[in-house]
């Protein structure tokens, strides 16, 4: 391994400045996806040692929040150089842990320092209002503060982009944060506290705990010291932790599930359709919450659309993601391999053809083909749940309205993605698409400066964009009176 990498790679939390073992002495292990081998172990912490983390961040947060917006920026924008001058090796510690390309990781790298870059410019631009007032003798001030601890729960997808459009604005607005990555993947997570430590942010502001998820939620959602809680991961456990957080009125941001609708007129530029489509189904081995989860391709352009989708699949280079040229790394655990069987067991059972893949990958371990599926009809599971894997179902339509009310046909609302030459055809698709982001003839469409997130069940508030700072700020009104004027 290399040293830089080892020196981002940290086996214990940060709690209050120090670094710590689990009371219990516990730990997990954590293991490479790509050769199911031992990296190392991380504690295995619960209450006890979350509460110490959310106390440690409350008593960091009297100071912190009282720097100035400016000061936040600098050392924001320290910690995003530190990022960059360390992309290589952190983008090695995410692939070892998260199976991802390393070509994909460094990219994830990028991205996280380029939030963290976004939110130093942010941070200083979180205007409040002076408000023409009704009262001669009476000002109206409507000022933003900062909301306090910030409880951050991420996922195993990606595991350094999903924890920097939360921990970034947290900080740029003032608040401190309890961070807890996900168990497959904590490496990544940690780092960002190695690296905070070396950008100079005092101790307590980043706090960040691993171990038991149901513990540690648990601590996270009921502390009254917390006052907002973000989260990334599953509408299912997103529901758990907001039926949670109820208790104590906290100021909840959920990026959940989705099932995204990828859809192909006949009017489109088929080559792009197709290159759009390679990068919204196989990014991250199918594994994000905006990966193509249905295509719908009308009637006229079906058989041209799946031929060359499955040409295109095939010529997919799978392997370790360390591994020069690797396109497509493993699935992150047996589990998610099992779920994706079940998905093609279940369409071919309907009557759905696979067209390419459809197996587990020569290479065995979690490794699977990409997968094309044709003659997909809307009584299969892909219709409703998200498939998280690198399987593209092709369901067939004829009309434009017959597409839309399709796509729509999910209580998830995330992204959705949609494939037309036609320009009255693409605002009418546009409007009638009930999703939190819409990509017109593109594949790919995060970016920092827009704001991410959804609508229905795929969850509450935005990351990224300048949206993204607000949810870490409350509105104070003042009323400013007996001035005597
Ligand atoms: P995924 O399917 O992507 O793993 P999950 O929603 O299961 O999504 O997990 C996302 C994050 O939520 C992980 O950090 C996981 O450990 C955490 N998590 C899972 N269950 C709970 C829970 N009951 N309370 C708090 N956090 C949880």
């Amino acid at each position: 391994m290399l040293q830089k990498t080892s020196h981002y790679m940290r086996q214990a939390n940060l709690i209050g400045g120090e670094w710590v073992q689990a009371d219990s002495g516990a730990t997990i292990n954590v293991t490479n996806p790509a050769t199911t081998l031992l990296i190392g172990t991380v504690p295995k912490s619960g209450q006890s040692e979350t509460r110490r983390a959310i106390e440690a961040a409350e008593a960091a947060f009297h100071g912190w929040k009282k720097t100035s917006a400016f000061e936040r920026s600098k050392l924001l924008r320290k910690l995003h150089d530190s990022i960059m001058d360390n992309q290589d090796a952190l983008a090695e510690l995410l692939t070892m842990e998260q199976g991802k390309s390393l070509a994909e990781a460094k990219g994830e790298v990028g991205l996280s320092a380029a939030y963290v870059l976004w939110f130093a410019e942010e941070a200083r631009r979180t205007y409040g209002d002076v408000v023409p007032s009704p009262w001669v003798d009476r000002r109206i001030l409507v000022t933003k503060e900062p909301v306090g601890v910030v409880a951050a729960v991420t996922p195993w997808n990606f595991p350094s982009a999903m924890l920097s459009r939360k921990i970034a604005p947290a900080l740029a607005a003032g608040c401190t944060a309890v961070i807890k990555p996900a168990s497959q993947t904590p490496y990544s997570g940690l780092a960002w506290g190695a690296l905070c430590e070396e950008a100079g942010f005092p101790k307590g502001v980043v706090n960040i705990v691993t171990g038991s998820a149901a513990e540690i939620g648990d601590e996270l959602c009921s502390n009254p010291l917390v006052r907002k809680l973000t989260f990334t991961g599953s509408t299912e456990v997103g529901k758990i932790l907001m039926a949670k957080c109820a208790g104590t009125v906290k100021k909840v941001s959920m990026e959940l599930g989705g099932n995204a609708p990828f859809i192909v007129f006949d009017d489109a530029d088929l080559d792009r359709a197709v290159e759009g489509a390679m990068i919204a189904k196989y990014r991250n081995s199918g594994q994000t919450c905006v990966c193509a989860n249905r295509f719908f391709v009308q009637a006229g352009i079906y058989a041209a659309f799946v031929e060359k989708l499955a040409v295109a699949s095939e010529k997919l280079k799978v392997g370790p993601g360390l591994e020069a040229g690797t396109q497509q790394g493993p699935l992150i655990d047996e589990n998610a391999v099992k779920k994706v069987e079940q998905f093609v067991r279940d369409a071919t059972s309907k009557g759905a053809k696979v067209v390419s893949g459809g197996k587990r990958h020569p290479l065995g371990g979690t490794f699977f083909q990409p997968t094309v599926i044709a003659a997909a009809t809307p009584d299969m599971m892909f219709m409703k749940e998200e498939i998280f894997g690198p399987v593209a179902p092709v369901f067939k339509f004829d009309t434009e309205e017959e597409a839309v009310r399709l796509a729509n046909e999910t209580e998830f609302g995330l992204a959705a993605y949609f494939y037309s030459s036609n320009l009255g055809r693409a605002v009418r698709v546009m409007e009638g698409l009930k999703y939190g982001m819409v990509a017109v003839n593109e594949g790919l469409m995060t970016t920092v400066e827009a704001p991410f997130g959804g609508v229905k069940e795929s969850g509450l508030g935005r990351e990224g964009g300048h949206q993204g700072i607000e949810d870490y700020l409350d509105t104070k009104y003042v009323c400013l009176g007996g001035l005597g004027i």
